[in-house]
């Protein structure tokens, strides 16, 4: 059996462990990343970033590339229930708290390609997925599929919505929000025409929208609650798009999206969430280990804050854990520090992390699960509230939450 010590082990290349690793190289520390896939999974297509991601992305120094194949989303279009009704427009390119908003569709596959390229090579090791994790002295023993053992000092869960880590860490298995959602994207090679807004339908029981990435492509989400029927919807492209065109509901803008994507181009997937109060209570970090992402707060995409929130996380750690390292006790010479002090100090770190996270994990999941309650219900109270109060209401509370900065990064 092979066994390879590591200082800093990552589990999960996906947003948030790309993000850590990046963060991290940037503060000049090296770190592993174990993927259990055998290349980089960008499922979903493409996600909305608010003016939070942008922080953390320019933090990391990807801002620019990713800005220059990405349109800004000037606008929020609510559509009405009400046949006849105009939808209701809010800017969302306005001036917050950090100067003006900025909203972008993005590519996953874009994204995680350029957090990637900037990762010394070698960083991500592929086909590792992690099936346990054992506790020896200072280190953690992480035990491989493929029988390989890495011991590591550092261990960060950034493993999504199933982690192992945050199963260790003690968190319960994400709840079922009795929701799904399905994801899609059309391309449009002679360019698709439309303007920079985010065009939204709430109400009769789903949640849908049309975001364009850029001059050809355009994204739709969509979210229901399923019935008994539904069951056979999720492995289905093929049905899953009849039953959006179907539904009698979905402004026709939305459905001529629908109608040209390909049927490889369409997903769908439950959606999970972690309870808040988990949040308030639970083990964020212990010892060496803790947990970003999904893998922390699993939250519905009702404010598309989920991949935001993971891009923040990241930079938070990243800078932690570097401050920690290079914190000097006082006046003791660091060869001279022992592994007990070592392991202290990496301790400090990682709980200073869990505090700067805890509150905002649990507000965003929150938001998230409360909107999507409002948004996709059906009733005569609930209609009312939602199209006279929320639609206004919804783009200042999406932007209040895209108000956050991570800070930034010692770029070395
Ligand atoms: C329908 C829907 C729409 C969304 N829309 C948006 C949006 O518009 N904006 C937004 O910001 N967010 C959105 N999100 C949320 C966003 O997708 C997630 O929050 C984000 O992808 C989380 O990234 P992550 O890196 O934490 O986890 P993941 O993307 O799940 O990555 C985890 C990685 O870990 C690997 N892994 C898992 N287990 C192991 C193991 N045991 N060993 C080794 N590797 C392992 C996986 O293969 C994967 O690569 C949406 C989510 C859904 C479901």
């Amino acid at each position: 059996m092979m066994e390879v010590v590591e200082d800093i082990v990552i589990v999960g290349a996906g947003i948030s462990g790309l993000t850590t690793s990046l963060g991290l190289h940037r503060m000049g520390i090296k770190s592993l990343i174990l993927e259990s896939s055998d290349s980089l999974r960008a499922a979903g297509f493409a996600l909305l970033t608010w003016t939070n991601a942008w922080k953390a992305l320019d933090a990391v120094g990807v801002a620019d590339s990713l800005r220059q194949q990405h349109q800004l989303i000037e606008r929020m279009a609510v559509a009405s229930a009400i046949p006849g009704e105009p939808p209701s427009e809010r800017l969302l390119k306005t001036e917050g708290k950090y100067g003006d908003h900025e909203i972008r569709c993005v590519k996953r596959k874009l994204l995680m390609e350029a957090l990637e390229r900037e990762l010394p090579s070698g960083t991500i090791r592929y086909s590792s997925k992690v099936v346990s994790i054992e506790e020896s002295g200072y280190f953690k023993l992480v035990h491989l599929a493929d029988g390989t053992i890495i011991k590591t000092k550092v261990l960060i869960g950034c493993d999504g919505v199933n982690s192992v880590v945050a199963k260790w860490l003690g968190f319960k298995k994400p709840a079922f929000a009795g929701r799904s959602a399905m994801r899609g994207y059309a391309d449009y090679k002679g360019g698709h025409g439309l303007e920079p807004r985010y065009l939204a339908f709430f109400g009769k029981g789903i949640r849908c929208g049309i975001l364009p990435c850029d001059d050809q492509t355009v994204y739709w989400f969509l979210t229901w609650t399923p019935s008994s029927q539904d069951g056979e919807l999720e492995g289905n492209p093929e049905k899953m798009k009849q039953f959006v065109l179907s539904n009698v509901h979905i402004p026709d803008q939305i459905k001529a999206v629908v109608r040209d994507t390909p049927i490889n181009s369409i997903v769908a997937s439950p959606l999970r969430y972690r309870q808040p109060w988990e949040l308030l209570w639970g083990n964020i970090s212990k010892g060496g280990v803790c947990v970003t992402g999904d893998a922390l707060h699993p939250m519905t995409p009702d404010i598309a804050q989920g991949g935001c929130s993971a891009l923040e996380d990241g930079v938070v750690l990243a800078r932690c854990i570097a401050e920690a390292l290079t914190e000097k006790l006082s006046g003791q010479i660091e060869e001279r520090i022992s592994e007990d002090e070592k392991f202290k100090k990496i301790e400090m770190g990682l709980k200073r992390y869990a505090k700067e996270r805890r509150w905002r994990s649990f507000e965003l999941v929150s938001t998230a699960y409360v909107v999507g309650l409002i948004q996709q219900s059906d009733g005569m109270i609930v209609n009312f509230i939602r199209e006279k109060i929320l639609s206004g209401f919804l783009a200042g509370l999406l932007k209040k939450r895209a108000e956050f900065s991570c800070g930034k990064l010692r770029i070395s």
